[in-house]
């Protein structure tokens, strides 16, 4: 076995050369969303250091099943060290020699300390995600799954007489819904589709996570006792001020980001120019959505990659990506990268969008020019610099905008602090906004993530809400 192990590290399965460059700064570990969900068990700075000491104990490590894909210490390491692709090279290796208890010990820790278990596996922490398809560890997930959807949940006891009001229902806010309606409170999420999920709903394409798991964990949710009201809009059909004087005792803004970056370019008002999300959102609701054959979606990040693939879904014949970066430099996850490679769809790096043309006010073609990528800005923003070399004219149907997404806060009353890329401000650990009571996490304070770590912040919002309200008592009682 301990041969076998390490041929695997000499054909390079796992990055062992990448791992000689780790100097154990343990900036992936501070990165990493997951850390603050299992601190006893997950560690990507210990994984790799035991996996250069000993590589058969390493894969008996629970912890490699918890990485969730988020490529965040990959982004932030100074060496450069793929640590999620090491640990699916040892859990390939572990399904390998079918050694499956460290991925069972993993089930059971999502089980015990994850809102949304089965959204989890299949959204963060899916093997196949790195490839790890053997067939026994797809069956125990499978029984996972089928377990937790067949799981009877009976309603919380409501122990305290406080309510909460929680903005959004993706899964930011249903996580926090789920710790706060387990400590007793009574919780209303407020959702401004016709269907709760968020982007897990409207975001996450079927073959990622099927909306079936979903609606499961969001029943179980509504078993347990928690209000989910649909089709309502915060700032519309309810202000913020108002729910605080509706005897709401705490908020928790969840609204996520959902707004397209504009590219600011001629003719982006013409007819057949989409945005992605709304595009998702009507595509996930159900609307009957047709595109041209020529799809042009601008965008290099995942969310991009999606909409490419749900174009050619959608029966588009000619789908090709266009963004500013290289392929190095692309901001989708590499395993999106990947999947879209497998697929029709073409890849143009190193281009931005001039002018879009079009006729009766219709689109009909984007005329490009080569960039490469200038410095970072203030913001870390590396915008295009055009670079000599011809542009290009491409003709097309439909041109989806996929460049970044960022929060609607026009609803917010004065009082709530905005920060920096029309993010809401607030204290790091609590999550609490300048308005007291109220509460801000997921997308709408870290800018467009993944679900993993809007399921972290969901959960610290439900500690800190729990805690501000005891607080809040206990001053009163004092008074008395
Ligand atoms: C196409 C796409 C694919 C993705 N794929 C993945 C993936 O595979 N893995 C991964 O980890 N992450 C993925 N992500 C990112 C991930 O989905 C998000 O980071 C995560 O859902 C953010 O959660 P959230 O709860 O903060 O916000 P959201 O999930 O965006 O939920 C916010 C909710 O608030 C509602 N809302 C907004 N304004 C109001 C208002 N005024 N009143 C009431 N309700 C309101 C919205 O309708 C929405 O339902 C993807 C994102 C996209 C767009």
């Amino acid at each position: 076995m301990e041969m076998e192990a390490k041929t695997k590290v000499q054909n390079g399965l796992i990055d062992a050369k990448k791992l000689k460059h780790c100097f154990e700064c343990g900036i992936c570990t501070a990165s990493c969303p997951v850390v603050e969900l299992f601190p006893k068990h997950y560690n990507p700075r210990s994984l790799l250091q035991k996996t250069s000491l000993n590589i058969n104990r390493a894969i008996k490590e629970n912890g490699l099943w918890l990485c969730a894909w988020c490529y965040k210490c990959y982004k932030r390491c100074p060496q450069k060290v793929k640590v999620p692709e090491v640990l699916a090279s040892l859990k390939d290796l572990a399904a390998e020699q079918d050694y499956l208890r460290g991925f069972e010990e993993a089930l059971e820790l999502i089980q015990k300390e994850v809102p949304l278990p089965a959204v989890c596996c299949y959204a963060c922490f899916h093997p196949e995600r790195g490839r790890v398809d053997k067939p026994t560890v797809l069956k125990a997930l499978k029984q996972f799954v089928a377990n937790c959807e067949h799981e009877e949940v009976s309603p919380m006891p409501k122990a305290r007489e406080k309510k909460i009001a929680v903005i959004g229902s993706g899964p930011a806010g249903l996580a926090a819904a789920h710790d706060l309606a387990k400590k007793g409170y009574s919780v209303t999420v407020l959702e401004s589709l016709s269907k709760p999920g968020g982007m897990l709903r409207i975001g996450l394409p079927e073959y990622r996570l099927p909306k079936s798991v979903l609606d499961v964990e969001i029943n179980h949710l509504k078993d347990m006792g928690v209000e989910i009201k649909t089709n309502v809009t915060v700032g519309k059909d309810v202000t913020i001020n108002e729910l605080l004087q509706d005897g709401y005792n705490a908020i928790f803004i969840a609204v996520g980001a959902h707004k397209c970056r504009k590219l600011r370019i001629e003719g982006e008002e013409l007819k057949g120019v989409i945005q992605a999300i709304d595009l998702l959102k009507k595509v996930n609701l159900g609307h009957n959505i047709k595109l041209g054959n020529r799809v042009a979606v601008i965008g290099g990040g995942n969310v991009a990659m999606d909409v490419a693939r749900i174009a050619l879904q959608l029966g588009a014949k000619d789908v090709n990506i266009f963004c500013i970066e290289s392929r190095e430099e692309m901001p989708a996850s590499p395993w999106e990268i990947q999947d879209v490679e497998g697929s029709n769809v073409k890849m143009i790096f190193s281009v931005a969008p001039k002018k879009i043309l079009g006729k009766n006010r219709r689109v009909v073609a984007i005329e490009f020019i080569p960039v490469e990528l200038g410095d970072a800005d203030e913001n870390g923003m590396r915008r295009p610099v055009p670079i000599e070399g011809s542009g290009f004219t491409v003709e097309l149907d439909t041109v989806m905008l996929a460049i970044g997404e960022v929060s609607d806060l026009s609803f917010l009353p004065k009082d709530i602090e905005v920060a920096e890329g029309n993010t809401i401000a607030v204290d790091l650990d609590t999550l609490e906004t300048s308005l007291a009571g109220v509460f801000a996490g997921g997308d709408v304070v870290s800018r467009p993530a993944t679900v993993i770590k809007a399921i972290v912040t969901g959960k610290r919002a439900a500690v800190s809400i729990d805690r501000y309200l005891n607080s809040k008592d206990s001053a009163t009682e004092e008074r008395i």
